[in-house]
């Protein structure tokens, strides 16, 4: 059933091109199965916009970005971590939110029409009230995985019958479905109470689950199985709270982002072409992830010794910056070991700042991914079969990790808690070629090969996601 272009979803993902990207498909399959409308609000926090508006430009107008006003963050120490710092620009842009909701839900409204649901990222929880104020339904897209979602909302429980930190509790966590969490691998706001981060991430979770009407899992019932009947018998228990609607993956299929259709972009691609099947390992820790120059070089001489073709995305060393390494040097002859380039060339590729991800996952030559674990790109990886080396760094990505390899087993995972954080060359090489050419790598190639065609399957025309968005969508346009 369609809606008819009159009905408009209006969402809010919290700031920065990770979590945009995936509402930017979900509002593609919302336009092109159901013909909603899309509005979708774009925070500010003053980081720089480009990579986000350039996104937001190529899609067609029923599909329309609304920039906020930026907000100020001069108060909030320079070091707080991400999560706070995500949070309170959401939380300093309800005011506008709420006024550019309510115009829009004026009938003569230029672009109006009726809004039949306000669509927010975990991070922007905090706008479900004011949706549900002007008496639209608020539901969450959910861009982590289940496994995220259920450590969030068994959050304020863990509180009582955990009350020191988590990371130090003697046993691993046993959460409803899922596999044991270990205090390491758990997401960074919830190694310690103490800092804000911690606290933002307990208390979005509580606005999700007293003012959300429905969460949309990026995820699909075959991945997280456990997980998903866990969290539907929990609901069936309490008999309120949330609904849980598994509608992913919703990863980019193809690229349509302008900044990645450059030369460099088509080069790499035909380079691609004359390669052998699964034999190029694709090297990116995301768009905010930098290394040390030591862990660097390391990587730099861990791909030479493993002999193995390699495209990898490179970023001046430094410290971890979300945004600002998107617009990174393009020179990495100045930060790589001396003579790299020349001794890999034919053999490698080395692409600095951005690459086009989905395409190189998706091509048939590329045989391995080393990977951060975010959300996205593992869901990427899934989608095209690809086998991954896990290397989390930040934020989720260690229990992303945890779970790629030690319940999906489609990932071998880096140890990088030894050696002072630094993995040597010598380990790099051997994980290199254990995927690309091992017994192991045949086995998890064979895995997320299964994956491939279970998540293809879970978005086809019948398919147990698209269902799951079919019913969704349905709520939406009967209750216009
Ligand atoms: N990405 C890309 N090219 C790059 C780096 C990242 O296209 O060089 C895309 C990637 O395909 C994914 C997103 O950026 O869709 C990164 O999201 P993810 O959740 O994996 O990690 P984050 O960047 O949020 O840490």
């Amino acid at each position: 059933a369609a809606a008819g272009p009159e009905l408009r979803v209006v969402m809010v993902p919290s700031p920065g091109h990770g979590h945009l990207i995936p509402f930017v498909e979900l509002a593609k399959r919302l336009l092109h199965r159901h013909s909603f409308s899309v509005t979708i609000m774009v925070p500010d926090n003053g980081t720089g916009m480009k990579p986000q508006r350039d996104l937001l430009q190529s899609l067609p107008a029923t599909i329309s970005p609304h920039f906020l006003p930026p907000v100020s963050l001069s108060d909030v120490p320079a070091d707080a971590n991400v999560i706070t710092r995500v949070t309170l620009t959401m939380i300093r842009s309800l005011p506008a939110i709420r006024t550019s909701l309510k115009t829009l839900l004026t009938p003569s409204a230029a672009g109006g029409g009726r809004v039949v649901a306000v669509v927010v990222d975990f991070l922007s929880a905090h706008a479900l009230h004011v949706a549900a104020e002007l008496g639209v339904p608020p539901y969450v897209f959910y861009t982590c995985g289940a496994f995220h979602l259920t450590l969030g909302l068994k959050a304020p429980e863990l509180e009582e019958t955990c009350p020191g930190e988590l990371r130090d509790l003697p046993e691993p966590l046993e959460l409803p479905g899922c596999i044991p969490l270990s205090g390491r691998d758990l997401p960074e706001p919830f190694l310690d109470k103490k800092n804000d981060a911690y606290k933002w991430m307990v208390e979005v979770h509580k606005e999700i689950a007293t003012n959300a009407v429905g969460i949309m899992v990026n995820g699909f019932v075959d991945l997280e199985s456990g997980i998903f009947k866990a969290l539907a018998e929990e609901r069936g228990r309490t008999g309120s709270g949330p609904l849980i609607y598994p509608i992913g993956p919703v990863p980019r299929l193809e690229s349509d982002d302008p900044t990645e259709m450059g030369t460099v972009s088509i080069e790499c691609l035909k380079w691609l072409d004359k390669q052998p099947e699964d034999s190029v390992l694709f090297i990116s820790f995301g768009s905010g992830g930098k290394l040390s120059k030591v862990q660097q070089d390391e990587i730099a001489f861990g791909l030479e010794m493993s002999g193995k073709r390699f495209i990898w995305v490179v970023k001046p060393p430094g410290d971890y910056m979300i945004e600002k390494s998107i617009e990174s040097s393009n020179n990495p002859s100045s930060y790589l070991p001396d003579g790299f380039l020349e001794r890999t060339k034919g053999v490698g590729l080395v692409i600095p700042g951005w690459a086009p991800q989905v395409r190189i996952l998706g091509h048939g030559s590329t045989g391995g991914f080393m990977s951060h674990c975010g959300w996205n790109s593992s869901l990427e990886s899934i989608v095209n079969g690809v086998p991954i080396i896990a290397w989390p760094n930040h934020a989720e990505q260690r229990m992303n990790a945890a779970f790629l390899a030690g319940d999906a087993k489609i990932a071998l995972r880096m140890d990088t808690s030894e050696k002072n954080g630094i993995v040597g060359r010598e380990d790099i090489a051997g994980f290199v070629k254990a995927v690309l050419d091992g017994e192991e790598g045949k086995l998890l190639r064979s895995n997320v090969k299964e994956l491939k065609a279970a998540a293809a399957n879970a978005i086809g025309s019948d398919g147990s996601s698209t269902k799951s968005l079919d019913e969704v969508a349905k709520l939406w346009m009967k209750q216009s």
